[in-house]
């Protein structure tokens, strides 16, 4: 066949499913890759430009594909082989075809040397993210599937080495796409170089049953026709015998020999509808015996790579075992061509333009999670869309980053000490800085040097993943101690400036046990340490501390005014003893010892009622609190309960629990102290914590004038979102 011929052959092809294609630019691609490879040959002596024209003609008539599919397939290899270049196929055809054809060559650019199952899976992964444009990867796949089917011409290594390669990346990439009847040929012309001997034996039974089942499928096809008919079913039959490599599949995974493979027989019946596709099913089981647990609904539930169908197995007349797969035009073309499938009817659908967007494919992808996705949505998910970048090793090795990584995470990903002495950095073999971002396919190396001074502090910032910052801190705390404790105390001592204290003061004698012992450190030099070497920041340490500082801000301000704690006594101390009247008048005594209940914090306005103690005066406590209760008091005691009310005093400060109970949410503690503030109420104490089912309670301890003010603090702090409850505990 002329070049012209072949040629004319892939405008028929594009025609019979596309009349409007762009035949003016797909001539022109086909000048140009003429042009370009003029003077090259292929193995078989061929001129080179039969290869881009076959896979122009694989992806027309396979994958019936857009004009830009087929002018990148015709170009594929003229970025790579030839002078062409990404601006000359910008120019001369469009910015999109330019991507798509460099998009290959990358592709093409890969090369595998790891036999590893896991490196294999990386791999995979990289080439989806690559491939920005899925018809990056369905062009690849064509131009993979013709040197395939042309690899006779190689040597017999050149045929292995493609032939795994194809295999364990190309097939398992066409299977996730749904691409089932590509990926079925890839499997096959793989295996007839992996085990020649053994896909001669599986092809020559194949050949040896296909004459004796010959009669047999003929009868089959025609009465299940039949019945077809008599139902008004529209609806084709195929009988086939399955492809060689998945018979060899189940003889080696399950240790059987060809005979014992059950089913080598599958027909296939296509009909219009659903409904239709059960019908299908009735009348088959009603043909044939069923056999049991081998019926399989993929219409109900699909397989993760979108493929939908009825499985049934069958046994027909003198006992041959036998497959039916049932399913609609559609389903049919996405079994056997996957998203390019899907990308067909989204063209046809919504016309050209937006193929640049490929949200469709995102979500067809990540609806399938949760399916039958064992081995695999989930990893694609990831990997085009990523949130990772896949880089090689000078060895050959993918190396798996976080999207964003620099040369500082390889080198630690390899080993802390290739990061440790590290001094340069290079990519694709050009020295980089080391925030250099990598990007997926790059071949990374890295220099090291015995002499090298070791990571710098600013890593830390530029690592993206966990692993290298945790690396290089480790760095730090071993080899720079001295370093650490003086950054480490240097910024300690400013945090702690903004809490109005001085160091001098926080670590003196009496506060330094105190303070060691509540950060869990055996001496200040640790503390500082795991702040300068990034351990910990000194603005949590400082949060940490906050109730000590607090604490030693107070006994330090008192301390400075010279005054005495009368004013508000309940200030200091857990014991909260009152000396003092309190405003409380006891009924019938003057003058006496008066402290209020730490259980229930009464504030003037709440009814009251007063217990005589022994030793320590009258104790007050709320009308409502438990401890109070009348039906709590002993017999012995009741001469002690006594009436108390509030007197009219004014000026005294009085401190009262709340809690506060709120759905948590950004925010919350900010909302509360505002309120807090803007009713002119002091609070004391403050904490939260999360209580059962994601709520927080919220303790703090406030400053009254009476029950007035409190009440006021209480419905605002009510009104607030999020919030669930607002009582004064009694306990
Ligand atoms: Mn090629």
């Amino acid at each position: 066949m002329t070049l012209e011929e072949r040629y004319q052959q892939l405008e028929d092809a594009i025609r019979g499913y596309n009349p409007g294609a762009n035949f003016q630019q797909i001539r022109a691609a086909y000048e140009f890759a003429v042009k370009s490879h003029d003077g090259q040959l292929r193995k078989d002596g061929s001129p080179f430009v039969t290869h881009p024209l076959a896979v122009a003609q694989i992806v027309a008539e396979e994958l019936h594909l857009d004009s830009e599919s087929i002018i990148a397939a015709l170009l594929h290899d003229t970025i790579e082989d030839t002078a062409a270049t990404h601006a000359d196929i910008a120019r001369l055809f469009s910015p999109t075809v330019a991507d798509l054809v460099e998009g290959v060559s990358k592709l093409t650019r890969v090369h595998y040397t790891s036999k590893e199952q896991e490196q294999m899976e990386n791999l995979r992964k990289m080439l989806m993210a690559m491939a920005k444009d899925i018809r990056v990867i369905l062009v690849k796949i064509a131009d993979r599937l013709h040197n395939m089917r042309t690899m006779e011409y190689q040597t017999p290594a050149k045929q292995k080495q493609k032939s795994y390669e194809t295999m364990e990346i190309y097939a398992p990439i066409a299977h996730r796409l749904g691409m089932q009847k590509m990926k079925w040929e890839l499997e096959d012309l793989s295996l007839k170089y992996l085990d020649p001997v053994g896909f001669k034996e599986i092809t020559d039974a194949l050949d040896a049953k296909a004459a004796e089942y010959e009669g047999f499928m003929d009868a089959t096809r025609r009465q299940i026709e039949e019945r077809l008919a008599q139902s008004r079913i529209d609806g084709i039959v195929y009988g086939r015998l399955k492809h060689p490599y998945s018979i060899y599949r189940k003889m080696y995974s399950q240790n059987k020999g060809l005979n014992d493979v059950f089913d080598l027989i599958a027909f296939r019946v296509i009909v219009d509808t659903v409904a239709d596709c059960y019908n299908v099913l009735g009348i088959i089981h009603d043909l044939y015996h069923p056999i049991l647990g081998r019926f399989k609904d993929y219409i109900g539930t699909p397989k993760p790579n979108m493929y939908q169908s009825l499985h049934t197995t069958v046994v027909g007349q003198s006992g041959i075992p036998f497959e039916v797969q049932i399913r609609t035009r559609e389903m049919h073309e996405v079994a056997e061509y996957g998203v390019a499938a899907h990308w067909k009817y989204k063209q046809n659908g919504q016309g050209a333009g937006d193929e640049k967007n490929y949200e469709w494919v995102r979500r067809l992808l990540e609806n399938q999670e949760g399916a039958d996705a064992e081995e695999f949505i989930h990893s694609l998910k990831v990997d085009m869309f990523a949130d990772e970048v896949f880089v090689f090793t000078p060895a050959g090795d993918v190396i798996n980053l976080p999207a964003g990584a620099t040369p500082i995470d390889f080198a630690y990903t390899i080993h802390s000490q290739v990061g440790n002495h590290m001094v340069a950095a290079k990519v694709n073999g050009r020295i980089v800085q080391f925030d250099h971002k990598l990007n997926n396919g790059d071949v990374v190396e890295v220099e090291t040097s015995p002499s090298a001074h070791g990571p710098s502090r600013d890593w830390i910032k530029i690592a993206k993943s966990s692993n290298a910052r945790s690396k290089i801190r480790q760095w730090f705390k071993k080899e720079r101690r001295d370093e650490n404790i003086v950054a480490g105390k240097a910024s300690f001592e400013s945090e702690i400036k903004r809490t109005g204290i001085t160091l001098k003061e926080l670590t003196n004698e009496e506060n330094l046990p105190v303070v060691l012992n509540k950060l869990n450190y055996n001496s200040l030099d640790d503390m500082y340490a795991a702040i300068g070497y990034g351990g910990v920041t000194a603005l949590k340490l400082v949060g940490r501390l906050r109730e000590e500082i607090n604490h030693i801000l107070r006994a330090h301000q008192n301390t400075a005014a010279g005054e005495p704690e009368a004013e508000e006594p309940e200030r200091t101390g857990p014991e909260r003893h009152v000396p003092g009247s309190h405003g409380i008048v006891v009924e019938g005594i003057d003058n006496c010892l008066v402290k209020l209940a730490k259980c229930c914090t009464p504030v003037p306005g709440d009814d009251v009622v007063g217990f005589i103690t022994r030793g320590s005066g009258v104790s007050v406590h709320r009308a409502d609190c438990p401890n109070a209760a009348p039906e709590r008091r002993k017999s012995d005691e009741d001469g002690r309960w006594i009436k108390v009310s509030w007197a009219d005093k004014t000026g005294a400060q009085y401190q009262a629990t709340l809690e506060v109970v709120s759905r948590d949410r950004p925010d919350l503690m900010v909302d509360i102290s505002t309120v807090i503030s803007s009713t002119r109420t002091q609070f004391r104490g403050l904490s939260a914590q999360i209580i059962a089912d994601g709520s927080v309670l919220v303790t703090m301890d406030v400053i009254v004038s009476n029950a007035e003010q409190l009440h006021t603090v209480m419905r605002r702090l009510e009104q607030l979102s999020g919030v669930v409850q607002v009582a004064r505990p009694a306990k």
